[in-house]
């Protein structure tokens, strides 16, 4: 009787002041009223950001990687992966027909590959804004300069995940990378003036609930314009421990109180999640979620990029996924936006 009151106090501040200390964020993790947490961060998603959904085509456009991320298929040292990296011109090509299927955002995302030098990206970078388009790019980490060029030429906006924010997990998980450089990378991202999006992975080996009640402050103190949670799924051809258990649940959890702590900020229905259980994306949109990154990679590499297994739509076409992903918005009564998706600040 107790706890239940004291999690109808927790979660009211939460809705009301959109303010909680990493303690009752932590509360909120812990809690079993999975329902109610999921109803009042849907509720808080309806009354800031409406019923619109933002699409943003994800384009894979290489899956070659110098970094060692212990959990990622796409690691340096997994040798069993079919490498492929597409030519810029291609690259541009595969945007504007992306455009065709009516996205208003492209993200080209990639492992961090030295192969596109700044040229080559600036390249492409003003060549799809050209077609009047929002530009994402989650290619990693960059120093300031090249973040700075990418800027000059047109990106709006940057994608790169905090993954977690204990140290001893970060430099266990991610050897030779450095929490503290991370850091600063969304700092420059956000002084060069992008929309900033960043995450986490939500039930990585040796992390504590604890430790993602600070993940969440520290999503909301950059503050974030845009947050993905993906569940962990172990891929085999990696060193990761393969724990055992379903982290769906969990990065629903932590989607929902980003989306009580921050309500105006995008939030996607990720991939991972549907990986995880097949309706996945439409529980995550009737659960604090605003956007859907549908792929529009071309169906011939979807394969190789292969981050964890069991991906979804591998062998689907760009045009199916546009296809289909707005049949599923339109099932849960929920519409496609028309506009390019920025954030706007409404509190
Ligand atoms: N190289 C870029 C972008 C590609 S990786 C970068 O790292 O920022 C995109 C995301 O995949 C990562 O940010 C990470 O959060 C996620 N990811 C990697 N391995 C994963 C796994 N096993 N399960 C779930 N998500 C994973
Ligand atoms: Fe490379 Fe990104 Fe995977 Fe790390 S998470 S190995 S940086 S693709």
């Amino acid at each position: 009787m107790r706890d239940d009151k004291e999690f109808e106090y927790i979660l009211n501040k939460a809705v009301q002041s959109h303010t909680l200390d990493e303690k009752e964020i932590l509360y909120l993790l812990e809690t079993k009223n999975n329902k109610q947490l999921f109803e009042q961060a849907d509720k808080t998603r309806k009354k800031y950001v409406g019923d619109e959904v933002h699409l943003r085509a994800l384009i894979e456009f290489s899956n070659y990687c110098r970094q060692n991320c212990v959990y990622c298929g796409l690691r340096r040292d997994n040798s069993q992966l079919t490498r492929y990296r597409i030519e810029p011109n291609d690259i541009i090509e595969l945007a504007k027909k992306t455009k065709n299927y009516g996205y208003k955002t492209i993200v080209l995302q990639s492992g961090e590959d030295p192969y596109y030098t700044v040229e080559k990206i600036t390249k492409i970078i003003s060549e799809i804004k050209y077609l009047d388009i929002a530009l994402t790019l989650s290619i990693g980490e960059k120093t300031f300069k090249e973040y700075k060029a990418y800027r000059d030429a047109g990106a709006d906006r940057y994608l790169l995940r905090i993954e977690t924010t204990d140290e001893f997990l970060y430099n266990k998980l991610d050897p030779a990378m450095s929490l503290k450089n991370r850091m600063q990378c969304i700092e420059d991202i956000k002084q060069l003036g992008y929309e900033v999006g960043s995450g986490i992975i939500a039930g990585l080996p040796g992390q504590t609930l604890k430790s993602i009640a600070r993940d969440i402050a520290y999503l909301k103190s950059i503050p974030v314009d845009m947050a993905g949670i993906g569940p962990f799924i172990y891929h085999p051809n990696t060193p990761a421990e393969n724990i055992k258990g379903n982290f769906f649940e969990l990065s629903l959890k932590v989607m929902a109180v980003l989306r009580l702590l921050m309500p105006d900020i995008n939030i996607p229905a990720t991939t991972a999640m549907e990986t995880l259980n097949p309706q996945g994306r439409l529980i995550a949109l009737q659960s604090g979620a605003n956007v859907v990154m549908p792929n529009a990679t071309e169906t011939i590499y979807r394969k190789y990029y292969e981050i964890y297994p069991g991906k979804i739509c591998l062998g689907d076409s760009p045009a199916h996924c546009r296809f289909c992903i707005e049949n599923k918005i339109q099932s849960i009564n929920r519409y496609i936006s028309k506009g390019k998706g920025f954030h706007i600040r409404q509190n």
